[in-house]
């Protein structure tokens, strides 16, 4: 078989031996088993497409070994022919499983660590998910538990029994004898120049307004609920009540008293 070179310009030869002197013919790479490289081989020897290309490389096709960088022909390092066009040349880039066993065997440890953390990550994040639902559960029950709480234990007041108080119940009323309006022209009249004297300074009494004081009174007045019960209503201690009841009743005394209520006895004469 005749062979001869496809790179270039050049003219080796097997019929001209003195053209051929340490010279050896590589066959091309085949383009069904290496398109690839084939394809290289191609455009390194920079003929023209009519005379080289892909589709005509069969087992006629030779490049001799003069254009390698190497004498011998290709090596791993240098696997193709040098560019005919004067272009630099291009090593190998190593692929994978041409790395050394060291290497792959590092980057397999890598990977195997990568795995190993993403499956911890997704651990965390998965135990994270069920704290947070739970904690978020926990967070609605408190609600829960907070609004039970506040509504249940609320002290008796007036601004509470107003929020519930409707035309039918007339619960203000049943409470403390009188309609809201004169309820508040009372508290107006016996705090508008002093308020009751309470001896003590109890923090639950402080605590307490003159409108919610008076209402306690006047609850006692009205029903004559025990000092335990009304301790229990206003949310403060018996000792309050009676405190308050007291100084409440001796105050109204001092100030409704002045009010002539009676007629003079002169005035009735005719009666
Ligand atoms: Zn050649």
């Amino acid at each position: 078989m005749v062979k001869t070179c496809s790179w270039g310009t050049c003219n080796s030869d097997s019929r001209f031996p003195e053209r051929i002197v340490d010279v050896r013919f590589i066959p091309f790479p085949k383009p069904k088993t290496n398109w690839e490289k084939c394809a290289r081989w191609v455009k390194a020897c920079g003929r023209p497409h009519s005379q080289l290309n892909v589709t005509n490389i069969d087992r006629h096709k030779f490049v001799c070994s003069k254009h390698f960088v190497k004498p011998d022909g290709p090596t791993e390092e240098y696997p193709d022919p040098v560019p005919a066009d004067g272009s630099k040349v291009k090593k190998s880039r190593p692929h994978w499983r041409q790395r050394s066993p060291l290497s792959v065997l590092s980057v397999a440890a890598e990977l195997t660590d990568l795995q190993q953390r993403l499956v911890a990550c997704k651990e965390q994040l998965h135990q994270q998910k069920i704290l947070n639902e739970h904690l978020l559960a926990e967070n609605e029950s408190l609600k829960k538990i907070s609004a039970h709480t506040s509504s249940d234990f609320l002290p008796l007041s007036v601004d509470m029994i107003l929020k519930q108080d409707t035309e039918d119940k007339k619960l203000f009323e049943y409470y403390s004898s009188l309609k809201y309006d004169t309820f508040v022209k009372l508290l107006q009249f016996l705090t508008a120049e002093d308020t009751p004297k309470i001896q003590r300074k109890r923090k639950d009494i402080l605590s307490m307004t003159n409108e919610n004081q008076l209402l306690l009174t006047l609850i006692r007045l009205r029903h004559n609920f025990g000092l335990k019960d009304l301790a229990f209503r206003f949310c403060i201690s018996q000792q309050a009540v009676s405190e308050i009841f007291n100084a409440w009743i001796d105050h109204m005394f001092l100030l409704l008293g002045t009010i002539p209520i009676w007629p003079h006895h002169d005035s009735n004469k005719f009666m």
